[in-house]
């Protein structure tokens, strides 16, 4: 009687051809960092073959993957991890970005003025200058600019530049004429114009939702033009090692572009992409018709906003701010809308992140979750909250609870800790970045950037989450000392972290046998490096799908 290859037969055979298997990629003289614990990385060598993970171990174990054609990369005492994935980017923004006005680092409005000047001299007439990422808390006294500084500067160019949180731009005279606002226009809900007291006449600040009013007057940029943004990215990211991210409210214009790199084998980094929750219907349509994608580019879900932000002071609180009496924020969008488009887009199966900044926003939106979830029945759903920056102590262990991802981005904390006692008082700010607490409360937490908001560097979020050193250097020992977390910790929260919250742990996050081989070399060991010199670790290799797609020069 013949029988059936049986599951001992089948399982010889692919040992056999495993110890048949040559790498081809063999990652040694390095500290490896598997990401399957927090603890220190150990000596030890990584076997790549096929675009995954062969084998990790000792220099011995690994001897019989190598061949005639392994290459050998030399990791010299650096740290060899799992890629980095960037939990949140505006990631196609950021390709915009790259190439547009650079007013970040802009200390005072005449330097403002003068980047902007140079800038415009540049261009052709009409072309529409955006991006730019101002802050004016750099500034002394901290004032709002407005488009009278900007006017005689740029007369042949409408101008929407925006503050670095995204969450107000100034517009110069010929954009708002371009836009066809007026001190006749009305504010619409959740938003802000600046205007004149006296005449009602905009000043050049328009803030969240009144930001359309000016950007739907630019024109869109081509799929040309969108395709060399997406190329400027990928080439940034593998600079800084990220090998995957999630980008935020991307556009179908965006998804595209991703689509088509995809296509032509271009693709250096994983995409989760996040549409905008309203077309939740739209996306979920899409997904039924022709699926998710693949591992490169796929839909993670959709993506909303409660409120605003603290530097914009727009985020939403229970509490007035502390500098502006009796206001505490706005809502973006109604608890009513909010939970239609949750409650819709989860019957759909979509996966739900919500931008939620204040307090009561990040509240709000648990108790949002809460009530879908009960009504919906047990799904794994992995609901995120986008930045859960403000959170009352008695929210912290909801996210635990619930299994709701907090997607937090250190880097904030030590940008952000530099004004906000002045905005939210001494209280509020003892769980303000609570990244500590929420590791305590097992809330499944994802790390990232928000990029453009800040840089993409992820060793720069890891200092930041280690060290809560403020950038203007007044926090030596940490902002909120007692937020800090271990450098293991940090890294597990860019990288595990970051699959669990795009549904992707069983294949990237870390280094074990049958993962993708997305890999970062750094040139230091960080579990070595005192905590305040984290931030000079460089990348020496980045490793995407088994093929090398940076090296330091
Ligand atoms: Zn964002």
């Amino acid at each position: 009687m013949r029988r059936p290859p049986s599951a001992v037969c089948t399982l010889l055979v692919s040992l056999l051809l495993a110890c048949g298997r040559k790498a081809d990629l063999v990652i040694t003289g390095g500290m490896v960092w598997t990401g399957l614990s927090t603890g220190r990385g150990q000596p030890g060598v990584v076997a790549v073959a096929d675009g995954k993970i062969l084998a990790v171990g000792d220099s011995a174990e690994i001897a019989r993957y190598v061949g005639a054609k392994t290459e050998i990369l030399r990791a010299e005492g650096g740290l060899v991890m799992p890629g980095f994935a960037d939990g949140h980017t505006h990631f196609v923004d950021g390709g915009f970005q790259l190439a547009s006005v650079d007013l970040r680092d802009a200390a005072t409005p005449e330097e403002f003025i003068r980047r902007l000047k140079d800038y415009a001299a540049e261009r052709i007439p009409g072309e529409w200058i955006t991006g730019g990422d101002w802050d004016h808390e750099r500034w002394p006294g901290a004032p709002l600019p407005q488009r009278d500084w900007i006017d005689s500067v740029t007369p042949n160019n409408p101008v929407f530049v925006n503050r670095l949180d995204g969450h107000m731009a100034l517009a110069n005279t010929a954009a708002i004429r371009a836009a066809g606002v007026t001190r006749n226009t009305a504010t619409p809900a959740g938003g802000e114009i600046a205007r004149d007291p006296s005449t009602g006449e905009p000043l050049g600040i328009f803030k969240d939702q009144a930001m359309g009013l000016i950007s739907q007057a630019a024109p869109p940029p081509t799929p040309e033009q969108r395709d060399a943004a997406l190329a400027r990215a990928l080439a940034h990211a593998a600079s800084l090692g990220v090998t995957a991210t999630a980008n935020m409210s991307a556009s179908w214009a965006d998804l595209a572009s991703y689509r088509r790199m995809r296509q032509a084998g271009r693709m250096t980094l994983r995409v989760a992409v996040y549409l905008p929750l309203d077309q939740w219907r739209a996306v979920a349509e899409s997904v039924s018709r022709s699926g998710q994608g693949d591992d490169w580019v796929r839909i993670g879900g959709v993506k909303g906003y409660v409120d605003g932000s603290a530097g914009s002071r727009t985020a939403y609180f229970f509490e007035p701010f502390s500098d502006s009496a009796g206001y505490a924020g706005l809502m973006q969008h109604s608890e009513a809308e909010l939970r239609t488009w949750i409650g819709g887009a989860d019957s759909a199966g979509l996966q739900v992140a919500v931008h939620a900044i204040g307090d009561r926003a990040n509240a709000l939106i648990l108790a949002i979750y809460d009530s879908v979830a009960r009504a919906h029945g047990a799904r794994d759903r992995r609901f995120r909250v986008e930045h859960a920056q403000h959170l009352r102590p008695q929210e912290i262990p909801r996210f635990g609870a619930l299994r709701v991802v907090p997607s937090m981005q250190p880097y904030h904390a030590i940008d952000d800790g530099r004004w906000l006692l002045k905005r939210i008082g001494p209280v509020r700010i003892r769980t303000t970045y609570a990244f500590r607490s929420l590791i305590d409360a097992d809330a499944p937490l994802a790390f990232g950037s928000d990029w453009t908001v800040a840089p993409l560097d992820p060793v720069l979020g890891v200092y930041a989450a280690v060290t809560r050193r403020t950038l203007d250097g007044r926090n030596p020992r940490g902002w909120v000392p007692e937020q800090k977390i271990t450098v293991g910790e940090a890294l597990r929260a860019y990288t595990y972290g970051n699959a669990w919250a795009v549904f992707m742990e069983q294949k990237w996050g870390a280094l074990a046998a049958g993962r993708y081989a997305d890999i970062v070399v750094l040139d230091r060991d960080l579990f070595a490096l005192p905590p305040d010199s984290l931030d000079g670790a460089k990348v020496r290799y980045t490793i995407v799908g088994g093929k090398v797609v940076y090296r330091k020069p």
